[in-house]
């Protein structure tokens, strides 16, 4: 059976559901016994243009059927028009440089804010600050990055130095010293219970940043790429960081990320690299999945889904007021915090067995991390299940 070959021969560090998914299109999943799925996960913010979507399969067999790979010793086509499109979406001038994944994307973040803290500063600055319920990766830096404790497992010491955390965007002024460098956030926190942060906070802090030349880092692997309804969560909050990460929704499944930043003087060549990072596959992909959502948000298509599925997060909210405090997170990426008598885990099996996939985020939260291009019909025949398990749990 496929379940005991993947139990013997994968390594074991997932909580894997065995479903068998043999296909999809744009929000519904098929598994191998033809039952479907409405699919409010998007692969964990990763498929933004949903599952099957003709133009992006189209664009990536033409490319594949072309070239994958040549390398970036040489020019790449697709590379260098989709950074000219990424600079022209985030409204900056920014560099960008290409990886393979979010934690990578971090990883060359921190490289870029250690150089400037050694070119800037006549004492080198290398510290960075980030928040405590934050998370930015699985390598061995963003794992010291990522401010919950959990994360810091004894098993994997010793650790990179140079990172401390505060609790809250207010906490940051006070724990600056004169060895920071940069402060790392994300704008809403997607692992750390979907939580998004105040925009008088953040433009104060924005602008306080500026003012003492400590780098502002977003990472914006989750709120990225449309999913809070902007391009950028930045954009939403009006500020101008120095340092962008991205990642998730970027190509909507085919694998990168990218570093964006407005000092683009700062790494030199041979600074950094990837073999693979923003091959032709990857970044053709990215150029159409921005093609399709940038019509998507200028025909108002995208702002309309994201206030629809708001008033059925209400309704759920509503109809379970024993079981969900409140609504939190933007856009297309939301959370409904719950009481803390609810099993969440129970939550979503129940939600499973109707044929609906949520996520969980902290030890309360409900997760939605939808396609964005998910239709009004999607989203009913969703939230229809998801009402129907629940009535089962209360
Ligand atoms: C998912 C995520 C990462 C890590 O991305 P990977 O592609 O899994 O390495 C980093 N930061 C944030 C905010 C994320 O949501």
């Amino acid at each position: 059976m496929l379940k005991n070959i993947d139990k013997k021969y994968v390594l074991n560090v997932y909580q894997r559901n065995y479903v068998n998914f043999k296909r999809g299109k744009n929000s519904t999943l098929f598994d191998d016994k033809g039952r479907d799925y409405i699919d409010f996960t998007s692969g964990i913010g990763v498929t933004s243009v949903g599952h099957s979507n003709t133009r992006l399969s189209n664009a990536i067999s033409e490319q594949v059927n072309r070239l994958i790979h040549t390398s970036n010793l040489y020019l790449i086509e697709p590379q260098a028009k989709l950074a000219k499109k990424i600079a022209e979406l985030c409204g900056q001038d920014v560099g960008i440089f290409f990886a393979n994944s979010g934690a990578e994307a971090n990883e060359g973040a921190i490289k870029l804010a250690r150089k400037y803290g050694e070119k800037k500063f006549e004492n080198k600055h290398y510290k960075i600050i980030t928040l405590e319920h934050s998370f930015h990766g699985r390598t061995l830096a963003t794992l010291k990055a990522t401010g919950q404790k959990s994360f810091h497992k004894s098993d994997f010491a010793p650790y990179l130095d140079g990172f401390s955390y505060v609790q809250n965007i207010d906490d940051i002024y006070c724990a600056i010293d004169d060895k920071t460098v940069a402060i790392m956030i994300e704008l809403v926190q997607g692992e750390g219970g979907v939580q998004q942060f105040n925009k008088n906070e953040i433009q104060k802090l924005a602008k306080y940043l500026k003012d003492k030349k400590i780098l502002l880092i977003v990472d914006e692997v989750q709120t990225g790429v449309y999913r809070t309804g902007e391009f950028l969560a930045s954009n939403l909050y009006n500020i101008k960081p120095d340092i962008i990460t991205l990642a998730k929704g970027l190509a909507s499944g085919v694998p990168i990320g990218a570093v964006l930043t407005t000092h683009k003087d700062l790494l030199e060549v041979g600074d950094h690299g990837s073999t693979f990072g923003g091959n032709f596959l990857s970044t053709r992909a990215s150029l159409e999945v921005l093609s399709i959502l940038e019509s998507y948000k200028n025909s108002g298509e995208l702002d309309e889904i994201c206030i629809y599925f708001e008033t059925k997060l209400k309704e759920l909210l509503l109809e379970f007021p024993k079981m969900f405090k409140k609504i939190v997170g933007l856009g297309l990426m939301r959370g409904l915090r719950c009481f803390n008598t609810v099993d969440l885990t129970l939550l979503i099996d129940n939600a499973f067995k109707q044929g609906v996939l949520v996520l969980k985020s902290q030890r309360d939260t409900l997760r939605f991390l939808p396609a964005l291009t998910i239709t009004k019909i999607e989203v009913d025949e969703g939230f229809k299940r998801l009402k129907n398990a629940f009535s089962k749990v209360s």
